[in-house]
């Protein structure tokens, strides 16, 4: 990762997997600032709570508001349907197991490997948007607990779809190596304090789908995702 693009940098287009939460609205800015054309992919596979996916459009809205070029550079967003995700963990659970959160702060319906079905379809709706570079915002330290997050995966991922589909395409993870502190940080930086707050106000994280107003943004406050949240942004402003 680089600061400063080349211009061979610059004219590959992106693809970034958006949730509508803080990370992959960090990674879109993180996007927005180094590639010429960029847009954006989500997934509707039956997550527990619809909130995710409802605020993704304002989120949209409010980073085209940012900035005129990067208004300019964001172009279509998809909203793909993977129900198998939700198909698997109910046949995971058919029978004794009854849904309870785990120790982690996911429920056990949770299915692991998620992600790198994730990437295998944003790599094939890359391919035909003529995308090479897919940014997700990935990370091995607040959630060294998801093996599909970690870097060596992500790096194993990138060789696979590259030598699959028979095209250079790369996988870029900003946030590999942040804490949540320094992801508001970068935040900062690409976008200021305009993007901080649209982060702050709009995008969402918890776990329960709440949507209660705190200083670091809206949740339950308690579940595992508030928690690190509302410990990162305290860290960033220094309380
Ligand atoms: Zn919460």
């Amino acid at each position: 990762m680089t600061d400063r693009p080349d211009n061979m940098d610059a004219r590959r287009g992106a693809l970034v997997l958006f949730s509508g939460g803080q990370d992959s609205t960090t990674c879109l800015a993180w996007a927005l600032s180094r590639f010429e054309r960029v847009e954006t992919i989500g997934f509707d596979y039956g997550q527990r709570h619809l909130v995710e996916l409802t605020v993704r459009p304002s989120v949209l809205d409010g980073i085209r508001a940012v900035s005129p070029e990067w208004n300019r550079r964001l172009g279509e967003d998809h909203l793909l349907n993977l129900p198998v995700v939700a198909e698997i963990s109910d046949t995971a659970l058919t029978g004794e197991v009854e849904i309870a959160m785990l120790a982690n702060g996911l429920p056990n319906t949770f299915v692991p490997g998620r992600n790198l079905l994730f990437l295998t379809v944003a790599a094939m709706l890359a391919y035909r948007r003529g995308l090479t570079v897919l940014v997700g915002g990935m990370c091995e330290t607040d959630f060294s607990g998801y093996p599909d997050c970690r870097n060596d995966t992500i790096r194993a991922m990138q060789q696979a779809l590259s030598l699959g589909m028979a095209t250079d395409i790369r996988l870029e993870t900003p946030l590999m190596w942040l804490d949540k502190a320094q992801t508001w940080q970068l935040a900062q930086e690409l976008g200021g304090e305009q993007l901080v707050e649209l982060i702050r106000l709009e995008t969402h994280t918890c776990y329960l789908g709440e949507r209660h107003l705190h200083d670091w943004g809206r949740g339950c406050g308690h579940c595992p995702a508030c928690e690190l949240r509302a410990n990162g942004y305290r860290r960033f402003v220094g309380n």
